[in-house]
């Protein structure tokens, strides 16, 4: 193929798309980046930057922004139950975990808010400063089809356009034409159908006392979740709806404007309602990520329910595994299994983080039955409407009919309401089972601890090490395949994070003062013959440290005895770790490069 062409075209310009053409350039990989709409996302959608991301964000230059135009989490500590914003509280825990200062030691940046609609025209920002991204917005990717050498993309947009490359990667959302067209199945359920209203309000009277994230709204009129997108001003209002019977066309301004009332607990006087739109919100994951030189990221690969908050951040983080793998595969400098390794290690990722969005769901109906609800009947909804005798109906009755069930359905939260004896027991029961939701909230394991154990990784022997709680606790490891954990460290007099001085296109070897020497050799027999250029680092005191490691992290962390080494992929994760010194250094390096990165000495 004509090699002036651009290497990776990305479908789709969402947080995965632009993020990943971001990662790519910064690894001097060019890209064309496709994005059918003319702008940016106008709804604030996701909003929770969970740890994670916002190091990648740092690594791409997007987290400085963030943190400084981003609102400040620490003081949006709650999340709130409530008939009415202006109604009885029925409880709250906190969003934050109790100990502040110990979750701060573990990045050099942490969690954020910050909705997608002020994310997105950030990141636009950002690939527009890149000579090696070709950004075409108001383009739509029609058709794709690759050959032995390349894949093309048909583009339409003020004139038809096609755009090849090595590869190409589908971030193209949920309802990914593309992942259609690769023939992959959508395995999984719709959980619910819900409608969005996004309106702007003042209602600092109502919140300023209890700042949060979430409020969960529990009336007949109005059930659902109230978002504080940007407080005090900025709202989604999340209400479910059953289709076919009820649309979202029924959704009109007069009735979103009473629902965000009803919601509130008052009318409101500078209410406007920005958008209303539908989302699906399902548990669902692509059966392959990979056909050929075509890839699924994002939502394209799997869907996710927002009890977890993992959506985006999923996301971000399968483009922060690809984009490095592509990188290596496009310069020739990897067999294929390292880009059968992004398959291997995002799935099982991306089915964790579901399995636990959806538990989260369907835990919520422990609160709910407080008052005789269960959100398994709203769901039983769905099976009724599937029903042949039920569709065999006028549709006018149908819809009817589904009307009064769900009214039927939410007038039971109306108990949560009552000032008599069975209103009063129900809301102790129901703050009484408030801290069974805290894994919804606290999920710091399931953001930093996740570990590849199957990819472009050495595996160990022994059990992979996992706090008691593995979705609320994360444990720093420097196990193969886990984030190297984040420490401080002192270069030329600058304190920076471990993470900093990674390697962005190549692997980077961590070892200590006392095996330097042997493990330079080792690096430099490896850059002689091997596959890959390795970065060697030493970290701890003394003159012969690249890095000062002033507050001994490093022992702690490293896993290995003073002699050992730590092999860092571009994506800050272990791909191996020699626990002490080999015999032969250069050749156990040399045989684990080749092993991760699919090199064999005989050729690929
Ligand atoms: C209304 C709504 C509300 C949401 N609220 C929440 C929430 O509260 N919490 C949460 O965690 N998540 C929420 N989400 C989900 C969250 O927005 C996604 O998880 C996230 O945007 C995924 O990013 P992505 O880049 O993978 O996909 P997307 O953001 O969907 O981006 C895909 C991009 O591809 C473009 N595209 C599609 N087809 C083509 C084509 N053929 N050619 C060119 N471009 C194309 C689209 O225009 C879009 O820009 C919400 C989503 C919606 C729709």
């Amino acid at each position: 193929m004509d090699k002036s062409t651009p290497r990776v075209v990305v479908i789709g310009a969402g947080p995965t798309g632009l993020t990943l053409a971001l990662l790519l350039a910064r690894a001097g990989i060019s890209s064309t980046l496709v994005e059918k709409n003319a702008r940016p996302q106008a709804h604030p959608a996701a909003c929770i930057l969970n740890t994670r991301t916002m190091e990648v964000f740092r690594e791409i230059g997007v987290a400085d922004l963030i943190m400084r135009q981003g609102q400040n989490v620490f003081e949006r500590a709650y999340i709130s139950w409530v008939t009415s914003l202006a109604g009885r509280e029925l409880g709250r825990c906190s969003a934050m975990p109790e100990d502040l200062p110990s979750l701060l030691a573990l990045s050099p940046v942490h969690a954020m808010q910050f909705p997608q609609n002020r994310l997105e025209p950030l990141l636009w920002q950002k690939v527009r400063e890149y000579e090696l991204i070709r950004f075409l917005p108001g383009r739509e990717c029609v058709s794709v089809e690759q050959d032995g050498e390349a894949v093309h993309a048909l583009l339409k947009g003020p004139e038809v356009e096609r755009v090849s490359g090595d590869y190409l990667v589908a971030c193209d959302g949920s309802s990914s034409p593309l992942r259609r067209a690769m023939d992959v199945k959508w395995e999984g359920r719709l959980l619910q159908d819900m409608i969005g209203v996004y309106f702007t309000a003042d209602l600092t009277d109502l919140v300023a006392h209890r700042k949060g994230i979430l409020y969960w709204i529990i009336n007949p009129a109005a059930f659902g979740v109230l978002i504080a997108h940007w407080i005090p001003h900025e709202w989604v209002l999340f209400t479910p709806y059953f289709p076919p019977q009820q649309a979202p066309e029924d959704f009109t301004e007069k009735r979103c404007q009473a629902l965000v009332a009803a919601a509130v607990g008052r009318q409101l006087a500078d209410l406007r309602i920005k958008l209303i739109r539908p989302w699906a919100v399902s548990a669902k994951l692509a059966s392959a990520y990979r056909r050929g030189r075509i890839f699924l990221a994002g939502d394209a690969a799997h869907s996710l329910p927002p009890t977890g908050g993992l959506g985006l951040n999923t996301g971000v983080q399968d483009a922060h595994n690809l984009a490095w793998k592509l990188a290596l595969a496009g310069r020739g400098l990897s067999g294929p299994k390292l880009l059968d390794s992004y398959e291997r290690e995002r799935r099982p990722i991306a089915q964790t983080n579901i399995r636990h969005s959806a538990q989260n769901f369907d835990e919520m109906s422990d609160l709910l039955e407080v008052c005789g609800l269960n959100l398994n009947d709203l769901r039983r909804l769905q099976a009724l409407q599937r029903s042949i005798t039920f569709r065999v109906l006028p549709f006018a009755w149908q819809a009817a009919l589904i009307d009064r069930l769900v009214s039927k359905a939410l007038k039971k939260t109306a108990l949560l309401a009552a000032d008599d004896k069975r209103g009063k027991q129900a809301r102790s029961e129901f703050i009484r089972r408030i801290p069974g939701q805290t894994r919804h909230y606290h999920f710091l394991g399931l953001d930093l601890g996740f570990i590849y154990q199957d990819g472009a990784v050495i595996a160990e022997a022994g059990r992979v090490p996992q706090p008691i709680d593995p979705i609320i606790d994360y444990q720093p490891t420097t196990w193969p395949g886990a984030r190297l954990p984040h420490f401080w460290i002192r270069r030329d007099g600058v304190m920076l994070s471990i993470h900093d001085v990674i390697a962005d296109d190549s692997m980077t070897l961590l070892v200590k003062p006392e095996a330097r020497r042997a493990w330079l050799d080792a690096v430099q027999s490896v850059d002689s013959h091997g596959p890959l250029a390795v970065r060697c680092l030493v970290i701890g005191s003394g003159p012969d440290a690249d890095c000062e490691d002033p507050q001994r992290a490093w022992t702690n962390f490293s896993g290995t005895d003073d002699s050992g080494a730590v092999l860092v992929r571009p994506d800050r994760h272990v791909a191996w770790r020699s626990r002490t010194l080999p015999r032969n250094p250069g050749e156990e390096l040399d045989v684990a490069l080749r092993q991760i990165l699919d090199m064999h000495p005989s050729g690929v």
